[in-house]
């Protein structure tokens, strides 16, 4: 396609000269302008680009602490529960040795005794039988651990339970229950041996009262008796 040129006059030149200028110049304003707004536009992309990065980073990070800070749990639970167990070991022949101080006084009052029963496969804890009068009842020692009852790991407390064939828990102790002062800490070998004295010293006897007592008034126990 040409282009005819035309001779213009110098007046209508210098106009033409000036329109174009003016086009010129309106041109390189816009050119400028989209510069500039392409400039900020990739300004803005990156800066959103980066915004993105850092947020993903944060997520990245959190999640590794998040992972870190459940692997410090578990960790923190296996410690916990190879205490419970090496303490166990101490404590086992203590507990033992408190039943056969009761089975004594039981049998001192004319109950039989049986063998004592281990449950530690389920929880750390043993147990005498009893048997009087055709019923039986037992009394259990347990190493009670606060990762099983309530999921912390504040550590261990110990607790003594009677109970009867008919079905009533009879009695018992769990010093410091239901007060904040429950949970000894694994590492708190001295409070541990104190909080055992409460137990191995408790009066046998009174056990044995307290049982003799049940089944004489116990209406589960006086009909079952009434039937056999
Ligand atoms: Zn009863």
């Amino acid at each position: 396609m040409g282009v005819t040129k035309k001779p213009a006059s110098k007046g209508q030149q210098g106009k033409a000269f000036k329109v174009t200028l003016t086009i010129m110049e309106t041109i390189d304003t816009i050119r400028a302008r989209v510069k500039r707004l392409r400039l900020e536009f990739a300004d803005a992309k990156e800066r959103t680009q980066r915004a993105q990065q850092e947020e993903n980073y944060g997520l990245m990070d959190l999640r590794r602490k998040g992972k870190t800070m459940l692997d410090e749990t578990e960790d923190a639970k296996d410690t916990y529960r190879n205490a419970v167990d090496e303490l166990w070991t101490e404590y086992e022949p203590k507990f033992e040795a408190k039943l056969l101080r009761l089975a004594d006084a039981f049998l001192d009052e004319g109950w039989t005794v049986g063998q004592i029963e281990d449950f530690s496969d389920e929880e750390y804890a043993l147990t005498l039988p009893l048997l009087r009068d055709g019923h039986h009842a037992g009394i259990r020692i347990t190493l009670l651990e606060s990762l099983a009852t309530d999921d912390s790991l504040e550590g261990i407390a110990f607790g003594v339970d009677l109970d009867a064939d008919c079905g009533h828990v009879i009695g018992g102790m769990t010093p410091f229950n239901y007060t904040s002062e429950l949970w000894i800490p694994l590492n708190s070998t001295h409070a541990i041996a104190e909080r055992w004295a409460y137990i191995m010293h408790s009066d046998d006897y009174e056990a044995e009262h307290v049982l003799a007592e049940h089944f004489k008034t116990c209406e589960s126990l006086s009909l079952k008796g009434e039937e056999d």
